[in-house]
């Protein structure tokens, strides 16, 4: 790398480090629960959020399989 690219990338870094202080999440005054089986934010791994509901990655588990399983009879039961 020479220095000149070297000096932008750092450039670069410097501006993202700053963006990242602006974009910082305000701190909540609650914690947010899942809207399926009603755990907090701190007994799980990860939570996807939309406007008004959560979801965490265990409920998220839960829902890929029935979807599959769904799958797997429609297969077997429409033939
Ligand atoms: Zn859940």
């Amino acid at each position: 790398m020479n220095p000149q690219a070297m000096q932008e990338a750092m450039t670069l870094m410097e501006k993202a480090r700053k963006y990242d202080e602006l974009i910082a999440f305000p701190e909540r005054d609650y914690e947010l629960r899942c809207s399926f089986c009603g755990k907090g934010q701190s007994e799980l791994d990860k939570m996807v959020t939309a406007k008004n509901v959560c979801i965490c990655n265990e409920c998220i588990g839960v829902c890929v399989e029935i979807i599959a399983e769904d799958e797997n009879e429609g297969v077997s039961t429409n033939e």
